[in-house]
């Protein structure tokens, strides 16, 4: 959904070229806390067909006007709600993964189908608007302020942030000339500045291992919220008031392993969790405050059960599995070819399908042509088999 825009001011219409939903009230203008008013949500479908059928292959620019009372989402997560949600401070953001990015705007809520976006957010003075990318304008008129982001990288609808409230914006030059944003609730402890400060040696480091940053923008978001998860919204991770802390490292190298190269279905999501997990492992190795091997021990090494990390029905999506089970299944490959060819297949994985979409035979294949082996007998043995051997 190229050039897709989303007002985060609660809009609310979703309208095909013949029907119209009936419009629900805006939210307040100065937010409060207070749930958002009564009306229809944004409608999954709705869209009126193509006057005329289209030829295969023909670009066609489509303009989708809609409104709607955006709301959380279906997705039956017991820890964390996903789409639209207030936070603690009387602003609003959105939880995306894996679908919560079509409670506000109409998209298409697949790994594979992935866009450029740009945001206009429309705030009251007072407030700031944050989104993906780069800050491209804040314009003030009266009482108002438009914020425009921009993210000309194509991404997955479920790393899409938006985030509206009482924000300090931090702007500074990275790594690299990158330029980086971060947006801090102004009510978060004041500590996580220096925690922030971090991501220059995180992306230095992943980039030595990795290869270049995929984006060119940078940054971290923290909502004034308790959520206990993280979410890797490209370019500027979406952290609670105390994730930041366990979470930094993690959701950055998602930036490659996720953002970048995205699965093509969330059936080979333990391409995106058990990478970030390793590479996490990797930084706190590095820093020297876990070693490498104390992870995988601690982690259970990804044995006992759980389930195939291939067979998600087995493990359930986001189940632990997917995250520690791929790290040690990553290390299990590591030990068995070596660290230059592991190295080699990680930043290759990261170059060859940058900006695009891959899946478990796509690393396979990849990392037999890397390493010269037949590895058949690691994917069975580490992502097949539900029971995984006792350490790598
Ligand atoms: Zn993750």
């Amino acid at each position: 959904m190229p050039g897709s825009s989303g007002s985060a001011g609660g809009v609310t219409t979703w309208r095909g070229d013949e029907s119209t939903a009936s419009p629900g009230a805006p939210p307040p203008p100065g937010g409060g806390g207070a749930p958002p008013a009564a009306g229809p949500p944004i409608p999954r479908r709705g869209a009126a067909p193509p006057a005329e059928p289209l030829e295969p292959g023909t670009d066609v620019d489509v303009t989708l006007a809609y409104a709607g009372t955006p709301d959380t989402g279906s997705f039956p997560a017991g820890f964390a709600r996903v789409g639209w949600q207030p936070d603690d401070a009387g602003g609003w953001f959105s939880m995306a993964e894996p679908d919560g990015t079509s409670t506000w705007v109409p998209s298409n809520d697949h790994p594979s189908d992935k866009a450029t976006w740009s945001f206009t957010l429309d705030t009251p003075t007072d407030w700031t608007g944050v989104a993906n990318g780069r800050l491209v304008s804040r314009e003030r008129a009266g009482d108002r302020i438009e914020w425009r982001w921009e993210l000309d990288r194509p991404i997955p609808s479920y790393t899409v942030v938006v985030a509206v409230g009482d924000y300090r914006l931090e702007e500074r030059t990275g790594p690299d000339g990158l330029r980086i944003v971060d947006a801090i609730a102004t009510g978060a402890p004041a500590h996580l500045d220096e925690v922030a400060a971090r991501q220059d040696e995180v992306i230095e480091y992943f980039t030595s291992r990795f290869g270049p940053y995929p984006f060119e923008d940078a940054g971290v978001l923290v909502v004034d919220a308790e959520l206990s998860v993280a979410l890797e919204t490209a370019t500027r991770p979406l952290f609670d008031r105390y994730g930041l802390e366990w979470a930094l490292a993690h959701e950055i190298a998602h930036q490659w392993y996720g953002d970048s190269v995205t699965p093509t279905t969330f059936e080979h999501l333990w391409l995106n969790e058990g990478f970030a997990t390793y590479a996490d492992w990797l930084y706190e190795d590095e820093r020297g405050t876990t070693p490498l091997d104390d992870d995988i021990i601690f982690s259970g090494g990804g044995s006992g059960g759980g389930g195939a990390i291939t067979d998600p029905d087995e493990a359930r999506t986001f189940a632990e599995t997917i995250y520690t089970g791929g790290a040690t299944a990553l290390h299990a490959l590591r030990r068995r070819v070596g660290d230059d060819a592991f190295f080699d297949l990680l930043a290759r994985w990261a170059d060859e399908h940058r900006y695009a979409n891959a899946d478990t035979n796509d690393l396979l294949a990849l990392a037999e042509e890397v390493t010269g082996q037949d590895l058949d007998g690691w994917r069975r043995d580490w992502l097949d088999a539900p029971d995984r051997p006792d350490h790598p």
